[in-house]
C-alpha cells in the first residue's frame, strides 16, 4: 500500500514526462534490475531522436531499411506511427498508459537453449499487457553507449560506419522486444494494426536446386536485404506491407537515425547491391560475409559459407517468441531505378567512395599529412608537406593523418564522409566542413 501511494505521488510529479513503467522483475538480482533499468533509460536516447521526427522516405537511411517510396507509399503512415508509439514508451505521451512486466526467471524455459537474448509474451503470469524475459545472454551484450563510444573513437572506416558494430547492444534488443508487444503498437486486439513480427528470409541454394537456406532477419544486413525484396509473384510488390510488420527493419531504422546524431553521418555499411551489377561480370566467388550472391543468370542464391556469427552478430533463436517468423523467399531485388534520386545519389557516392576526392585546407599550422592520393590511375599513400597558407591538398577516401612541428605530440587521424566536400582544419584545432560545421570531436592542441 505504501508503495502504491509513492507511485501515485511519483506519477503526478512526472505527468509531463509520462513513461511506461516496468513491474515484476521476477528472478532478477539487484545488478540485473539495474542493468534492465539502465537499458530502458538508454533506449530513450534513440526514442528522443525518432519520436516526433517525420521520416524522410526519400533519404538513404529510410530507403535502406524501409524500402523505396515507390513500393511502400501506402504504408508510410503506419510505419511512422508505429515508431512514434514505441518511442513514446519512454518520454513523450504514451498512447496507452500501462506497465510492462520484466523478468529474469525464464518462466517459459527458453533461455536454456543458450541462443536467446530475450523473449516476449503478450500475456504472462498474471500480467495482461506484455512481458519481456531477459536471458543471461542479454546481460552479456554491451551497452549502446559503450558501442557508440568505441565507434566514435575508431579511425577505421569499415568499423566506424558499419551498423553491425552497434546493433548488438542491450538497448537495441530491448526496442526489438517492445515492438513485439501488441499493446505497445496497437495491434489486434488493442487496435487495428497487425502484430510486428520477425521474418525469415530464404535464398535458393545454387548447388542443390530446390534447397533453400534460411536466416531470421536480425541485424542491419538482413534487414536491408528484406527491404529490397521485389516479390516477383506480384505485379506491384508491396514491400511496405512487410516493413510495417517487420520488427528488425523498424528497429534498425531507429538505430540508424540515432547513430547519425552520434557519428555525424549515416553508417552505411554493410552496403547492399540493390541490383546485380549491370554490364559487369558477376562475382563467381561470394564474399564470406555476404549471405547471398548472384549466379550466372542473375539469380539471387545462398552463400553456404555465410554465417551471421562471422559478422559479429549472433544468430538468435526466435522460435521462442510467441509468433513464429514468416518466411519469404528472396528471388529478386528491387532495381535501383525504383528509388528516389536522393537515395540513388547517396548510394552511388558510398558504393564507390574512392571515385570522389575532397580538398583538405590546412588553416592551423604548417605541418605534414599522410594521405591517399591518385598517381596515374593508382591510389597511393604518401606523406606530404602541408602549409597553412590557404592552399589545399586533394585527398581521396576521406582520411588523413596530420602532425606539425608547432604542435608537439599532436598527431591525429581525421575521417569525414565524402559528401561533406572540402574540409578545413581550422585554428580551433577541429576539422570543419565548408559551412563551418565541426566534423567529429578530434582536436589538435597547439
Ligand atoms: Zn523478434
Amino acid at each position: 500500500m505504501v508503495r502504491r501511494e509513492l507511485c501515485l505521488v511519483y506519477a503526478s510529479l512526472t505527468s509531463a514526462l509520462a513513461a511506461t513503467s516496468f513491474v515484476g522483475y521476477e528472478g532478477c538480482s539487484q545488478g540485473q534490475t539495474d542493468t534492465i533499468n539502465g537499458a530502458y533509460a538508454g533506449a530513450k536516447s534513440i526514442f528522443d531522436i525518432v519520436r516526433d521526427a517525420n521520416i524522410d522516405f526519400s533519404k538513404i537511411v529510410a530507403g535502406d531499411f524501409l524500402g523505396p517510396q515507390k513500393w511502400n507509399q501506402g504504408f508510410q503512415d503506419q510505419i511512422q506511427s508505429i515508431i512514434h508509439d514505441v518511442a513514446s514508451l519512454n518520454g513523450g505521451t504514451p498512447a496507452q498508459s500501462f506497465s510492462i512486466n520484466v523478468r529474469c526467471d525464464d518462466r517459459s524455459n527458453v533461455c536454456s537453449d543458450g541462443k536467446t537474448y530475450a523473449y516476449t509474451k503478450q500475456i504472462s503470469g498474471g500480467y495482461d499487457h506484455g512481458s519481456i524475459n531477459f536471458c543471461p545472454k542479454w546481460f552479456s551484450q554491451s551497452s549502446l553507449d559503450d558501442a557508440v563510444n568505441a565507434g566514435r573513437r575508431s579511425t577505421d572506416w569499415n568499423y566506424k560506419y558499419n551498423m553491425e558494430n552497434y546493433q548488438n547492444a542491450r538497448e537495441v534488443t530491448l526496442i526489438h522486444e517492445f515492438l513485439h508487444i501488441d499493446w505497445v503498437i496497437g495491434a489486434d486486439p488493442y487496435g487495428s494494426r497487425s502484430s510486428v513480427i520477425d521474418y525469415d528470409i530464404q535464398f535458393y541454394d545454387d548447388n542443390q536446386s530446390g534447397k533453400k537456406v534460411t536466416r531470421t532477419v536480425y541485424g542491419a544486413r538482413l534487414a536491408k536485404i528484406l527491404a529490397t525484396w521485389f516479390d516477383s509473384s506480384q505485379q506491384k510488390p508491396s514491400i511496405g506491407r512487410i516493413i510495417a510488420t517487420s520488427d528488425e527493419n523498424m528497429t534498425m531504422y531507429m538505430l540508424a537515425a540515432y547513430l547519425i546524431t552520434q557519428l555525424g553521418t549515416y553508417p552505411h555499411l554493410p552496403m547492399m547491391n540493390a541490383s546485380p551489377p549491370r554490364g559487369k561480370p558477376l562475382p563467381s566467388t561470394p564474399l564470406v560475409d555476404d549471405p547471398f550472391y548472384f549466379n550466372a543468370t542473375g539469380g539471387i542464391v545462398a552463400n553456404d559459407n555465410f554465417n551471421t556469427n562471422s559478422v559479429g552478430y549472433p544468430d538468435p533463436d526466435y522460435s521462442a517468441e510467441e509468433r513464429a517468423p514468416v518466411n519469404v523467399t528472396i528471388d529478386k531485388f528491387i532495381d535501383l531505378v525504383d528509388y528516389d534520386k536522393d537515395y540513388v545519389d547517396a548510394y552511388n557516392i558510398r558504393i564507390n567512395p574512392m571515385t570522389k576526392a575532397s580538398n583538405f585546407h590546412n588553416q592551423l599550422h604548417d605541418g605534414w599529412i599522410t594521405v591517399r592520393t591518385m598517381a596515374q590511375s593508382d591510389i597511393v599513400t604518401q606523406d606530404l608537406e602541408c602549409k597553412a597558407d590557404g592552399s589545399y591538398t586533394v585527398v581521396f577516401d576521406g582520411w588523413l593523418n596530420y602532425w606539425s612541428a608547432d604542435c608537439p605530440n599532436q598527431v591525429a587521424s581525421f575521417m569525414w564522409p565524402m559528401e561533406y566536400g572540402d574540409v578545413y582544419l581550422q585554428s580551433d584545432g577541429y576539422l570543419h566542413d565548408a559551412g563551418g560545421n565541426q566534423i567529429g570531436t578530434i582536436k589538435i592542441d597547439c
